[in-house]
Protein backbone atom coordinates (compact mmCIF):
# COMPACT_ATOMS: atom_id res chain seq x y z
CA UNK A 1 0.00 0.00 0.00
CA UNK A 2 3.20 2.35 0.68
CA UNK A 3 4.89 1.11 -1.93
CA UNK A 4 1.83 2.16 -4.40
CA UNK A 5 1.15 5.78 -2.63
CA UNK A 6 5.16 6.15 -2.94
CA UNK A 7 4.60 5.77 -6.99
CA UNK A 8 1.03 7.73 -7.06
CA UNK A 9 2.97 10.64 -5.87
CA UNK A 10 5.86 10.22 -8.27
CA UNK A 11 6.30 13.05 -10.35
CA UNK A 12 7.72 10.32 -13.20
CA UNK A 13 4.51 8.00 -12.41
CA UNK A 14 1.93 11.23 -13.12
CA UNK A 15 3.61 12.12 -16.82
CA UNK A 16 3.59 8.53 -17.51
CA UNK A 17 0.02 8.94 -16.60
CA UNK A 18 -0.84 12.00 -18.43
CA UNK A 19 0.71 10.73 -21.52
CA UNK A 20 -0.88 7.32 -21.54
CA UNK A 21 -4.20 9.97 -21.56
CA UNK A 22 -2.88 12.10 -24.02
CA UNK A 23 -2.51 8.80 -25.99
CA UNK A 24 -5.63 7.70 -25.43
CA UNK A 25 -7.94 10.55 -26.47
CA UNK A 26 -5.87 11.14 -29.48
CA UNK A 27 -6.44 7.39 -30.69
CA UNK A 28 -9.81 7.70 -30.05
CA UNK A 29 -10.47 11.40 -31.66
CA UNK A 30 -8.08 9.53 -34.61
CA UNK A 31 -10.62 6.52 -35.23
CA UNK A 32 -13.89 8.24 -34.50
CA UNK A 33 -12.92 10.62 -37.37
CA UNK A 34 -12.09 7.76 -39.35
CA UNK A 35 -15.21 5.85 -39.03
CA UNK A 36 -17.58 8.98 -39.37
CA UNK A 37 -15.92 9.98 -42.61
CA UNK A 38 -16.62 6.24 -43.63
CA UNK A 39 -20.24 6.24 -42.46
CA UNK A 40 -20.29 9.79 -44.08
CA UNK A 41 -19.22 8.39 -47.66
CA UNK A 42 -21.28 5.50 -47.58
CA UNK A 43 -24.67 7.20 -46.48
CA UNK A 44 -23.48 9.45 -49.70
CA UNK A 45 -22.72 6.33 -51.90
CA UNK A 46 -26.33 5.03 -50.93
CA UNK A 47 -27.84 8.18 -51.70
CA UNK A 48 -26.74 8.69 -55.45
CA UNK A 49 -26.88 5.36 -56.16
CA UNK A 50 -30.68 5.60 -56.11
CA UNK A 51 -30.22 8.21 -58.91
CA UNK A 52 -28.27 6.00 -61.09
CA UNK A 53 -30.59 3.12 -61.05
CA UNK A 54 -33.95 3.94 -62.42
CA UNK A 55 -37.20 3.35 -60.42
CA UNK A 56 -38.28 0.06 -61.28
CA UNK A 57 -41.88 -0.78 -62.92
CA UNK A 58 -43.25 -1.37 -59.33
CA UNK A 59 -41.38 1.58 -58.14
CA UNK A 60 -42.84 3.83 -60.35
CA UNK A 61 -46.66 2.21 -59.65
CA UNK A 62 -46.32 3.32 -56.02
CA UNK A 63 -44.87 6.29 -56.30
CA UNK A 64 -47.32 7.80 -59.17
CA UNK A 65 -50.50 6.12 -57.22
CA UNK A 66 -49.02 7.62 -54.10
CA UNK A 67 -49.47 11.61 -55.46
CA UNK A 68 -46.13 12.61 -54.07
CA UNK A 69 -45.20 14.29 -57.35
CA UNK A 70 -47.75 16.02 -59.43
CA UNK A 71 -48.85 14.82 -62.68
CA UNK A 72 -47.41 17.31 -64.00
CA UNK A 73 -44.14 16.58 -62.96
CA UNK A 74 -44.26 13.01 -63.52
CA UNK A 75 -44.83 14.09 -67.31
CA UNK A 76 -41.97 16.43 -67.55
CA UNK A 77 -40.03 13.47 -66.34
CA UNK A 78 -41.63 11.12 -68.92
CA UNK A 79 -40.79 13.73 -71.85
CA UNK A 80 -37.11 13.77 -70.50
CA UNK A 81 -36.46 10.04 -70.78
CA UNK A 82 -38.38 10.15 -73.95
CA UNK A 83 -35.27 12.75 -75.19
CA UNK A 84 -32.83 11.06 -73.90
CA UNK A 85 -33.37 8.07 -75.81
CA UNK A 86 -34.93 6.08 -72.87
CA UNK A 87 -37.89 5.65 -74.21
CA UNK A 88 -39.30 2.17 -72.05
CA UNK A 89 -38.94 4.09 -69.16
CA UNK A 90 -41.08 6.81 -70.64
CA UNK A 91 -43.94 4.46 -71.94
CA UNK A 92 -43.91 2.90 -68.16
CA UNK A 93 -44.45 6.59 -66.70
CA UNK A 94 -47.31 7.18 -69.50
CA UNK A 95 -49.02 3.99 -68.63
CA UNK A 96 -48.84 4.22 -65.06
CA UNK A 97 -50.30 7.85 -65.05
CA UNK A 98 -53.02 6.47 -67.16
CA UNK A 99 -53.72 3.71 -65.17
CA UNK A 100 -54.43 6.19 -61.69
CA UNK A 101 -58.21 6.48 -61.98
CA UNK A 102 -58.30 10.47 -61.34
CA UNK A 103 -56.24 11.43 -64.20
CA UNK A 104 -57.08 15.20 -65.28
CA UNK A 105 -55.03 14.58 -68.56
CA UNK A 106 -55.70 11.34 -69.83
CA UNK A 107 -56.33 12.78 -73.71
CA UNK A 108 -52.54 14.50 -73.58
CA UNK A 109 -51.12 11.37 -71.50
CA UNK A 110 -52.06 9.19 -74.64
CA UNK A 111 -51.00 11.48 -76.69
CA UNK A 112 -47.62 11.52 -75.68
CA UNK A 113 -47.70 7.91 -75.00
CA UNK A 114 -48.73 7.17 -79.05
CA UNK A 115 -45.74 9.65 -79.78
CA UNK A 116 -43.44 7.79 -77.64
CA UNK A 117 -44.43 4.10 -79.06
CA UNK A 118 -44.07 5.97 -82.56
CA UNK A 119 -40.57 7.43 -81.77
CA UNK A 120 -39.48 3.90 -80.03
CA UNK A 121 -41.03 2.50 -83.54
CA UNK A 122 -43.76 0.53 -81.82
CA UNK A 123 -46.22 1.41 -84.82
CA UNK A 124 -49.02 -1.06 -84.41
CA UNK A 125 -49.20 -0.16 -80.59
CA UNK A 126 -48.74 3.56 -81.24
CA UNK A 127 -51.78 2.96 -84.26
CA UNK A 128 -53.82 2.02 -81.28
CA UNK A 129 -53.74 4.76 -79.16
CA UNK A 130 -54.31 7.32 -81.98
CA UNK A 131 -57.16 5.28 -83.06
CA UNK A 132 -58.24 4.86 -79.67
CA UNK A 133 -57.76 8.79 -79.02
CA UNK A 134 -59.62 9.76 -82.18
CA UNK A 135 -62.54 7.18 -81.06
CA UNK A 136 -63.59 9.49 -78.16
CA UNK A 137 -62.12 13.12 -79.83
CA UNK A 138 -62.24 12.65 -83.58
CA UNK A 139 -61.57 16.21 -83.61
CA UNK A 140 -57.94 15.87 -83.18
CA UNK A 141 -55.64 17.17 -85.60
CA UNK A 142 -52.53 16.01 -84.14
CA UNK A 143 -53.65 12.80 -83.67
CA UNK A 144 -54.70 12.16 -87.18
CA UNK A 145 -51.25 13.58 -88.20
CA UNK A 146 -49.37 11.07 -86.38
CA UNK A 147 -51.83 8.34 -87.56
CA UNK A 148 -50.74 9.06 -91.15
CA UNK A 149 -47.40 9.00 -90.06
CA UNK A 150 -48.02 5.46 -88.64
CA UNK A 151 -49.49 4.19 -91.65
CA UNK A 152 -47.23 5.84 -93.95
CA UNK A 153 -43.81 3.93 -91.80
CA UNK A 154 -45.62 0.90 -91.77
CA UNK A 155 -46.46 1.03 -96.02
CA UNK A 156 -49.88 0.87 -95.61
CA UNK A 157 -50.74 4.28 -97.97
CA UNK A 158 -54.22 3.41 -98.73
CA UNK A 159 -54.85 3.56 -95.03
CA UNK A 160 -52.62 6.44 -94.88
CA UNK A 161 -54.79 8.67 -97.90
CA UNK A 162 -57.79 7.64 -95.93
CA UNK A 163 -56.41 9.92 -92.98
CA UNK A 164 -56.19 12.95 -95.50
CA UNK A 165 -59.97 13.27 -95.44
CA UNK A 166 -60.78 13.95 -92.29
CA UNK A 167 -57.71 16.59 -91.87
CA UNK A 168 -58.87 18.32 -95.54
CA UNK A 169 -62.38 18.77 -93.39
CA UNK A 170 -60.65 19.96 -90.62
CA UNK A 171 -58.56 22.64 -93.14
CA UNK A 172 -55.27 21.27 -92.75
CA UNK A 173 -53.03 21.69 -95.87
CA UNK A 174 -52.62 18.14 -97.14
CA UNK A 175 -51.81 18.81 -100.84
CA UNK A 176 -47.95 17.73 -100.37
CA UNK A 177 -49.04 14.87 -98.02
CA UNK A 178 -51.19 13.92 -100.70
CA UNK A 179 -48.55 13.78 -103.46
CA UNK A 180 -45.75 11.76 -101.55
CA UNK A 181 -48.25 9.23 -100.45
CA UNK A 182 -49.48 8.95 -103.85
CA UNK A 183 -45.52 8.74 -104.87
CA UNK A 184 -44.43 6.20 -102.57
CA UNK A 185 -47.81 4.24 -103.32
CA UNK A 186 -46.73 4.33 -106.66
CA UNK A 187 -43.30 3.56 -105.84
CA UNK A 188 -44.14 0.30 -104.01
CA UNK A 189 -46.75 -1.09 -106.09
CA UNK A 190 -45.53 -4.02 -107.30
CA UNK A 191 -48.43 -4.66 -109.99
CA UNK A 192 -46.85 -1.67 -112.09
CA UNK A 193 -43.78 -1.85 -114.55
CA UNK A 194 -40.63 -0.20 -113.69
CA UNK A 195 -40.81 2.38 -117.29
CA UNK A 196 -44.37 2.67 -116.09
CA UNK A 197 -43.71 3.99 -112.89
CA UNK A 198 -41.01 6.49 -114.17
CA UNK A 199 -43.59 7.86 -116.67
CA UNK A 200 -46.05 8.24 -113.91
CA UNK A 201 -43.93 9.94 -111.20
CA UNK A 202 -42.80 12.12 -114.63
CA UNK A 203 -46.38 13.50 -114.90
CA UNK A 204 -46.73 14.20 -110.62
CA UNK A 205 -43.78 15.76 -110.93
CA UNK A 206 -44.93 17.80 -114.13
CA UNK A 207 -48.11 18.71 -112.07
CA UNK A 208 -47.06 19.70 -108.85
CA UNK A 209 -43.34 20.44 -109.25
CA UNK A 210 -41.95 19.25 -105.81
CA UNK A 211 -40.50 16.18 -104.93
CA UNK A 212 -37.51 16.61 -107.32
CA UNK A 213 -35.15 14.28 -105.46
CA UNK A 214 -37.86 11.20 -104.88
CA UNK A 215 -38.96 11.38 -108.26
CA UNK A 216 -35.26 11.73 -110.24
CA UNK A 217 -33.69 9.17 -108.07
CA UNK A 218 -35.88 7.05 -109.40
CA UNK A 219 -35.84 7.43 -113.04
CA UNK A 220 -32.07 8.16 -113.38
CA UNK A 221 -31.53 4.45 -111.60
CA UNK A 222 -34.19 3.31 -114.15
CA UNK A 223 -33.95 5.18 -117.32
CA UNK A 224 -30.90 7.97 -117.26
CA UNK A 225 -31.82 9.27 -120.93
CA UNK A 226 -35.24 9.92 -120.09
CA UNK A 227 -34.26 11.54 -116.78
CA UNK A 228 -32.27 13.61 -118.55
CA UNK A 229 -34.48 14.83 -120.83
CA UNK A 230 -37.01 15.96 -118.73
CA UNK A 231 -34.27 16.98 -116.05
CA UNK A 232 -35.95 20.04 -114.24
CA UNK A 233 -32.44 22.42 -114.53
CA UNK A 234 -33.85 24.77 -111.69
CA UNK A 235 -33.77 21.44 -108.91
CA UNK A 236 -30.18 20.41 -110.48
CA UNK A 237 -28.69 21.69 -106.85
CA UNK A 238 -30.72 19.25 -104.73
CA UNK A 239 -30.04 16.34 -107.28
CA UNK A 240 -26.17 17.23 -107.07
CA UNK A 241 -25.32 13.97 -105.66
CA UNK A 242 -27.19 11.57 -107.78
CA UNK A 243 -25.66 13.64 -110.97
CA UNK A 244 -22.49 13.35 -109.51
CA UNK A 245 -22.79 9.43 -108.92
CA UNK A 246 -23.85 9.00 -112.64
CA UNK A 247 -21.66 6.52 -114.76
CA UNK A 248 -19.49 8.71 -117.56
CA UNK A 249 -21.79 6.75 -120.06
CA UNK A 250 -25.27 7.89 -118.48
CA UNK A 251 -24.49 11.65 -119.00
CA UNK A 252 -25.71 13.67 -121.63
CA UNK A 253 -23.69 16.46 -122.73
CA UNK A 254 -26.38 18.00 -124.79
CA UNK A 255 -28.06 18.77 -121.57
CA UNK A 256 -25.03 19.44 -119.56
CA UNK A 257 -23.80 22.13 -122.01
CA UNK A 258 -27.34 24.36 -121.41
CA UNK A 259 -26.75 24.85 -117.88
CA UNK A 260 -23.54 26.32 -115.84
CA UNK A 261 -24.21 24.61 -112.66
CA UNK A 262 -24.12 21.07 -114.48
CA UNK A 263 -21.01 22.46 -116.63
CA UNK A 264 -19.27 22.95 -113.12
CA UNK A 265 -20.34 20.22 -111.40
CA UNK A 266 -19.02 17.62 -114.21
CA UNK A 267 -15.74 20.05 -114.55
CA UNK A 268 -15.44 19.38 -111.07
CA UNK A 269 -16.03 15.78 -111.47
CA UNK A 270 -13.02 16.14 -113.94
CA UNK A 271 -15.19 14.13 -116.43
CA UNK A 272 -14.97 17.39 -119.00
CA UNK A 273 -13.55 20.59 -119.18
CA UNK A 274 -16.29 23.24 -120.02
CA UNK A 275 -15.19 25.53 -117.35
CA UNK A 276 -11.68 26.80 -116.18
CA UNK A 277 -13.47 28.19 -112.62
CA UNK A 278 -16.50 28.04 -110.70
CA UNK A 279 -18.27 30.20 -108.49
CA UNK A 280 -19.08 27.52 -106.32
CA UNK A 281 -15.47 27.23 -103.84
CA UNK A 282 -15.74 23.60 -103.44
CA UNK A 283 -16.16 22.97 -107.34
CA UNK A 284 -14.01 26.10 -107.77
CA UNK A 285 -10.83 23.74 -106.01
CA UNK A 286 -11.55 20.80 -107.62
CA UNK A 287 -11.39 21.96 -111.11
CA UNK A 288 -7.79 23.79 -110.31
CA UNK A 289 -6.50 20.69 -108.84
CA UNK A 290 -7.63 19.11 -112.15
CA UNK A 291 -7.28 15.42 -110.85
CA UNK A 292 -4.26 15.87 -109.30
CA UNK A 293 -5.43 15.14 -105.91
CA UNK A 294 -7.62 12.37 -104.24
CA UNK A 295 -9.93 14.81 -103.33
CA UNK A 296 -13.78 14.91 -103.67
CA UNK A 297 -17.30 16.01 -103.18
CA UNK A 298 -19.30 14.71 -99.89
CA UNK A 299 -22.85 15.84 -99.57
CA UNK A 300 -25.01 16.97 -96.42
CA UNK A 301 -28.63 17.16 -96.06
CA UNK A 302 -30.02 20.11 -93.94
CA UNK A 303 -34.05 20.23 -93.13
CA UNK A 304 -34.88 24.32 -93.83
CA UNK A 305 -37.39 23.66 -91.37
CA UNK A 306 -35.63 22.13 -88.01
CA UNK A 307 -32.06 22.52 -89.48
CA UNK A 308 -31.29 19.05 -88.24
CA UNK A 309 -28.28 17.59 -90.82
CA UNK A 310 -28.36 14.41 -92.33
CA UNK A 311 -25.80 12.54 -94.09
CA UNK A 312 -28.20 10.87 -96.63
CA UNK A 313 -31.07 12.63 -98.96
CA UNK A 314 -34.73 12.21 -97.41
CA UNK A 315 -37.93 13.40 -98.43
CA UNK A 316 -39.85 13.67 -95.04
CA UNK A 317 -37.46 15.20 -92.33
CA UNK A 318 -37.57 12.26 -89.67
CA UNK A 319 -37.02 14.97 -87.06
CA UNK A 320 -40.04 17.10 -88.05
CA UNK A 321 -41.82 15.34 -90.05
CA UNK A 322 -42.17 17.78 -92.97
CA UNK A 323 -41.47 17.01 -96.75
CA UNK A 324 -39.58 17.91 -99.04
CA UNK A 325 -37.19 20.35 -97.11
CA UNK A 326 -33.83 18.86 -97.70
CA UNK A 327 -31.18 21.59 -98.69
CA UNK A 328 -28.16 20.45 -100.02
CA UNK A 329 -24.46 21.54 -98.62
CA UNK A 330 -21.25 20.65 -100.12
CA UNK A 331 -17.87 19.94 -98.28
CA UNK A 332 -14.72 18.56 -99.80
CA UNK A 333 -13.39 14.81 -98.55
CA UNK A 334 -10.49 12.19 -99.34
CA UNK A 335 -11.57 9.96 -102.01
CA UNK A 336 -11.01 6.31 -101.11
CA UNK A 337 -12.82 4.96 -103.44
CA UNK A 338 -10.30 6.07 -106.12
CA UNK A 339 -7.29 5.63 -103.53
CA UNK A 340 -8.64 1.98 -103.61
CA UNK A 341 -8.87 1.74 -107.23
CA UNK A 342 -5.22 2.85 -107.49
CA UNK A 343 -4.30 0.71 -104.89
CA UNK A 344 -5.89 -2.45 -106.68
CA UNK A 345 -4.14 -1.00 -109.79
CA UNK A 346 -0.54 -1.04 -108.60
CA UNK A 347 -0.80 -4.61 -107.17
CA UNK A 348 -1.88 -5.95 -110.48
ZN1 LIG B 1 -36.85 18.84 -90.05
Amino acid sequence: MDMFYIGFRDPLFSIIIFFTIIFIITFFSYWWGRYKRKEDSRYLDKFLEQFRALPTENELKVLISSGELSEKSWLLLAASYSKNGDYEKSIEIYNEILNVANTTRAKETMFLLGKTYFKAGFLERSRQIFLEILKHSPRTPQALHYLLLVYEYMRDYKSALDVLEPLEELDEDIKLDKTYLHALSLLNDTKIQDKEKAQKLLALYKERGVLAHLVFEYIFRIDPQLAWKNLDLEKCEILSEILYGLESKNLNLDIISKSQYLKDLYSARGDISLCTQSSIFEFDVLIKLNGSSNATLSFEYICSKCKGSYPFAFNRCSSCHVIDTAVLEYSLSRDYAKEFREENNSFQ
